[in-house]
This record gives structure tokens, C-alpha cells and sequence, in this order.
């Protein structure tokens, strides 16, 4: 519904919360200057009572000059061919690494006719969008508009992700606006870590995790378990999301490889084809990487492989289990649920030595969440191979394989790493807190005005926020020393208010 809004209105600079506004998915945030309108991320709603909301557009898609893309998940991106098919001429601006992403995760996700997007779009819009993608490098400042300029910056989230800060001019003053995206968390020194952006007048930041402190530096653990279970004969299954998880996976087993923590002639065997692809993609970006991994391809390293390591698919990846030696399984889907996870866990998950070790958020339904509650016999989603062609079949099985989680191949920032980002930038008008659940949220707001001062707040979805140049700053309060270290600290609630 388009609402008549008064001429001074209509002139001025506003931001239009279009989508993950008090949930996760849909990224969508339409900045509309007197001249100019523009969609930072246009992405799929992915819950169940939020689905129906990707048919709608609430603007006049032809309107649009240019859509910001901050990386290629598709929450924040996924909905962009829906623009193409209805009218929109303009071009789709990210980072180069996340057009390569995009191109191929959105070829693939049209493979699959049951998946959501399938029936939103066809392929000549996925090319429109693809032939219409300006790549941008980071760090540069550009003049998109007479009106407005840009710069993407590191989010240190997945390959290719973006902050981007944007200037419009708004009369004869500037209005700077900074969106986090999905901002990385530090824990894993595969990609660079987040820019440090210090000033904005108006900030947006996502709040997956919320005022919650998730992530602790678990290497030390994580290599321990594993190291434990190949020492007492079991294998170790990985399920990892085959975009980041999986390549920071690759990379963390070649560092314990390398360490001697895991035993070098170890098997390893990655299993799956999408994953592989992704993979390609994210050895052909060296320069987007952290120092210490940089190190490593510098010194003539793949990141990705290493002694014992296996590029194995389906049937002879299943054949690795009859060896019965230890080994470790990486394999998609991330939540068991689907791909060749499900046939490993089968082989796997009634023999006590094993190890499942879930490194990934599992949504509540999924087999990896029900396992992870402790469900003691679950049925498992199995491909078999017949006379027909390949058939979908479950077979029931009982838990006795160890189950242990890991947060530390999270890709989101916590609270206390967002604080202290945050903190950098002295002063600002106001801060939107976007991407959590409603929860989430209105607390992460909450703590943002506790803790540094600044006016925060968590907009609804469909808000329209008229932006000012003439609105006062708040400045960082005094004294504001959010968290003690950067991606969770033992210190932290000494010195931070919940
Ligand atoms: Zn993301």
C-alpha cells in the first residue's frame, strides 16, 4: 500500500525497514534521498509464517536506481531476480567475490524446483541480475548518483561481505549512513576481520546473537575431540553449510594437521560437489583473506588441502566407512538434513567411538537440532540407489554416536564484539539494531543505549524513518568500555550491562 506522505516528507532522506526488522530474514532496507531510491540487500524471508512475504513489493521496482548487495547469502540478496522480473533496469552493486558466489549459488538454488525461489523467478531474471552486477573493489569511494556515494568495506563474514557506508546529500548538508551487514566474528583467521568504520551519522547493525555472548575461543577444544576420537578408533562426521562453513572447516582440520594436533595421514574426505565449487571460488581471493592465512597462501600453501585430504563425492566418499579406519567426514546439508550428511550419519551413528560434531546454527525441526537435544532414536533421511533411479527412503537408528557443538565457526559477531565496534565511532543520531528475532532485538538496542550512550532502536517491519542532518549526536558515553576483548571475553560481565 503506497500512503500519501505530506511534500516535506516526499523531499526528504528516509530509510524504509522492508525486511528483517525484528527477524532474521529478508534483508531488505529501501534509502529513498528527494532524487534517489536505492535497496540496500533485497533478500528471501526464510521462516515458515514469513515465506508469503516474498511475492510482495511494496514499491515500484522501475523506481529503483541501484540495489547495495552486502554478500551472497541469500537472506540479503536472493530476491533480486523478482526486481528484474518486474521492471527494474538498474544495476546490482557488491564485491567481485560476491558476484562469482552469487552467479553460481543462484544458478544452483534453480536446480532445485522446490526450493522457494524456484517458483519466484525464472532463469532470464537470475541473468538479468547477473548481467547488470558492477563489481566493486573494497575501500573505494564511489559516486553511484549526483546525490549519493558509497564504500563497501570488510564485514569478515563470508567471502565477499560487505559494510557499506553511504553519503546522500540531504539540502546542502550530508547524511552519512553506515549498514554492518552481516557482521564476522574473529575467531577464525581465514578472513580478514571487520573493518573498523568510526563514524556515521545514522548506524545499522544486525543483531543475530542479540545481547548474548556466544563466541569463546574453542580451537583448543575443538582439535582436542577430535584428536580424542580418532585415538580411540572412532571417525568424526562434520556436517558444515557448504558456502563459509565448510572452507573454514577445510581450514581449521589443515591447521591441526599442520600443528600435529590431528595425525597427518589422517583421512579427510569433503563430500560435496556444491561445496567444492564454492571452494574454487574462495582460493581465487587470497587477497580478501586474514594476515595469518595470507601467510600461508604466500608461502605457495593451499588453504584447502593438505596431507590425507580427499575430494570425494557420494558413493566413493560412503565406501571410505568400510575401510574401518578413522577418519573425518565433511558433508552438507549443514542441519543433516538433506545431501550426503544423511547417509554418513547413518553409517556412523550407532557406533559410540564416533563423534558428530555440529558446527553450525540448526533450525528448530531439523535433524541436527533434534539430535542435538539429546532425541535417543531419530529416523534419517537416506538417498537409495534401485533399478528406478535414485529414491528418497528413512531409516530409523539408534543415538550412540557423541554429539558435542561448536560456536566457534560462527559467522556472526556477538554482542560484546558488536559493542566494541560500535564504541569506535565517538558519536552518532541513531542507531537501528536489524537481523534477530524480536527478542534480540529490542535487548541489543537496549544494551547499546546502556552501555555507549547512543540512541538506539529496533524498527518494525515497513517503518519509514525520516533522516536529518539537523538531528543532535550522542556522544559515546564517557568512560564506555563495552567488552575487554574482541569476540567474547571471561571479563565481559564485569564490564558490560545487561
Ligand atoms: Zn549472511
Amino acid at each position: 500500500m503506497f500512503l500519501a506522505l505530506p511534500s516535506w516528507a516526499q523531499a526528504a532522506t528516509s530509510l524504509q525497514f522492508l525486511g528483517a526488522a525484528r527477524t532474521v530474514g529478508g534483508s531488505a532496507c529501501l534509502l529513498e534521498t528527494g532524487k534517489s531510491k536505492i535497496l540496500i540487500d533485497f533478500g528471501l524471508f526464510m521462516s515458515t509464517e514469513d515465506r508469503l512475504r516474498n511475492n510482495l513489493l511494496p514499491f515500484d521496482p522501475s523506481s529503483i536506481d541501484y540495489v547495495l548487495l552486502t554478500h551472497a547469502h541469500s537472506d540479503h540478496g536472493g530476491r533480486i531476480p523478482l526486481l528484474y522480473k518486474n521492471g527494474f533496469r538498474g544495476k546490482v552493486v557488491g564485491i567481485g567475490a560476491t558476484k562469482a558466489l552469487t552467479r553460481l549459488i543462484m544458478g544452483a538454488s534453480l536446480d532445485y524446483p522446490d526450493r522457494e525461489a524456484g517458483a519466484l523467478f525464472g532463469s532470464q531474471d537470475v541473468a538479468a541480475m547477473m548481467n547488470n552486477f558492477m563489481s566493486l573493489s573494497y575501500d573505494r569511494k564511489v559516486d553511484l548518483l549526483p546525490d549519493v556515494a558509497v564504500r563497501f568495506r570488510n564485514a569478515g563474514h563470508i567471502l565477499g561481505s560487505a559494510m557499506i557506508e553511504i553519503w546522500c546529500k540531504d539540502g546542502d548538508q550530508t547524511i552519512k549512513i553506515v549498514f554492518t551487514g552481516d557482521m564476522g566474528n574473529t575467531s577464525i583467521p581465514l578472513l580478514k576481520v571487520p573493518f573498523d568504520v568510526r563514524d556515521g551519522d545514522y548506524v545499522i547493525v544486525e543483531a543475530t546473537y542479540g545481547a548474548t555472548q556466544r563466541i569463546r575461543n574453542e580451537t583448543p577444544q575443538f582439535g582436542k575431540e577430535i584428536r580424542n576420537t580418532l585415538q580411540t578408533g572412532g571417525s568424526v562426521l562434520i556436517p558444515a553449510f557448504t558456502l563459509d562453513r565448510t572452507q573454514k572447516v577445510l581450514f581449521m582440520l589443515g591447521r591441526l594437521k599442520r600443528e600435529g594436533i590431528i595425525p597427518e595421514q589422517t583421512p579427510v574426505y569433503a563430500d560435496s560437489g556444491m561445496a567444492r565449487r564454492i571452494t574454487r571460488i574462495y582460493a581465487r581471493y587470497a587477497g580478501h583473506f586474514h594476515p595469518e592465512a595470507r601467510k600461508l597462501t604466500d608461502g605457495g600453501q593451499d588453504l584447502f588441502r593438505f596431507p590425507g585430504f580427499h575430494d570425494v563425492s557420494g558413493v566413493e566418499a560412503l565406501r571410505a566407512h568400510d575401510q574401518g579406519m578413522p577418519a573425518i567426514y565433511v558433508t552438507s546439508s549443514g542441519m543433516l538434513d538433506h545431501g550426503n550428511a544423511p547417509q554418513h550419519l547413518e553409517k556412523m551413528i550407532e557406533e559410540p567411538q564416533n563423534l558428530l560434531a555440529i558446527v553450525g546454527w540448526q533450525a528448530p525441526g531439523s535433524l541436527g537440532s533434534r539430535l542435538l537435544a539429546g532425541e535417543r532414536r531419530v529416523r534419517i533421511p537416506v538417498r537409495r540407489e534401485g533399478k528406478g533411479g535414485v529414491g528418497a527412503d528413512s531409516v530409523e537408528k539408534d543415538v550412540k554416536m557423541r554429539i558435542m557443538q561448536f560456536d566457534l565457526f560462527s559467522n556472526h559477531a556477538d554482542a560484546c564484539q558488536m559493542l566494541n565496534w560500535l564504541a569506535g565511532f565517538g558519536k552518532t543520531k541513531q542507531v537501528f539494531v536489524v537481523h534477530g528475532d524480536k527478542e534480540n532485538t529490542i535487548n541489543m538496542a537496549r544494551i547499546i543505549d546502556r552501555n555507549l550512550g547512543f540512541k538506539a532502536v529496533a524498527p518494525e517491519l515497513n517503518d519509514r524513518i525520516i533522516l536529518s542532518a539537523d538531528l543532535q549526536y550522542r556522544n559515546l558515553k564517557a568512560g564506555a568500555i563495552p567488552c575487554a576483548g574482541l569476540g567474547g571475553s571471561e571479563n565481559m560481565k564485569g564490564t558490560m550491562d545487561f
